[in-house]
């Protein structure tokens, strides 16, 4: 990626360092990377439902796991310190790919008559508080709709290069994109129109309301992708395929078959690879968001 064109966003809010020790219990939201939206706090069955998916998302590595293992042995504090400069470097360019998305959905918004006003992305470590109940690292970043924030603990992104395979600054970007991408759902009021179906036993499944809301989030990241691009030219080679190797490496089908080696279309939450690929192709096309449609569509 070329990121020399983008400014950092001052919507942020560096809370690492500061979890605490608490949250046994899962989140209550379905929040995960791809995060569902916090329905789940008035009682419906969909928080449940998110945190089974956590559970398949992460569910050997929970927690502070990841750190853990990464600083096991001696020497601890110089690792430590090795990763902290790491994580200003990553934090950084998360600040560029928001700021360049509040630069790409503020027009795009404003053209449908949608006032724009920006998240705030949160960078913190294990654990911390949220509009949505305690937020853990172990669900990977989440958006919550109800303090209009994209939490995200960086250590993630390592995550997301050695356990799912997809490495790169742009898998990264992508990530933040999809988050981005339930924050533009909210302000257009895409959750609150479907909340009931959102809320309701049928929001799982292959064609139900949660993998369609999902399947949206991606196909947005690929309108920002194709905007970001003609405004501030950020692809270089390879890119698109990187974005392409993290929404297949967090589809439903493939997640499942690693995790519990069969496929269950009843139990999808954000669609297959195959899925995830194709309406983040979708969005990258032509930039429109009118081709997101996946509440509408036929076919997924
Ligand atoms: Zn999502």
């Amino acid at each position: 990626m070329d990121l020399n064109n983008l400014r950092e966003t001052s919507n942020f809010d560096d809370r690492r360092g500061e979890g605490g020790f608490g949250g046994f219990g899962g989140p209550s939201w379905g929040g995960g990377f791809g995060g569902l939206p916090a329905f789940g706090m008035r009682g419906g069955g969909l928080g449940f439902v998110g945190f089974i998916i956590l559970v398949l998302l992460f569910g050997s590595n929970g927690g502070g796991g990841l750190l853990d293992s990464v600083l096991g042995g001696g020497g601890q504090q110089q690792i430590a310190q090795a990763d902290n400069h790491t994580d200003d470097a990553q934090l950084d360019f998360a600040r560029k790919i928001v700021g360049s998305a509040e630069d790409v959905w503020t027009p795009i918004l404003q053209a449908r008559g949608v006032t724009f006003s920006p998240a705030t992305i949160t960078f913190y470590t294990q654990d911390t508080p949220t509009a949505c109940g305690e937020g853990q690292s172990s669900a990977g970043p989440f958006y919550c709709p109800n303090d209009k924030r994209i939490y995200l603990d960086l250590s993630f992104f390592n995550q997301l290069a050695d356990q799912f395979g997809a490495p790169g600054q742009f898998a990264q970007a992508y990530v933040i994109a999809h988050e981005y991408g339930h924050h533009i759902q909210n302000l257009v009021g895409t959750m609150d129109q479907h909340e009931s179906q959102l809320q309701g036993s049928s929001a799982r499944g292959a064609t139900g309301a949660s993998v369609r809301l999902e399947l949206q989030a991606d196909c947005y990241a690929g309108v920002w992708t194709y905007h970001a691009d003609q405004r501030f030219h950020i692809l270089q080679n390879g890119d698109v395929e990187g974005g392409l190797r993290a929404a297949a490496a967090v589809g439903d089908d493939t997640l499942e078959k690693q995790t519990q080696g069969t496929v269950v279309p009843d139990s999808f939450t954000h669609g297959t690879s195959a899925q995830r690929m194709r309406w983040f192709q979708r969005g990258l096309q032509r930039g429109e968001m009118g081709d997101c449609d996946t509440f509408g569509a036929a076919t997924l």
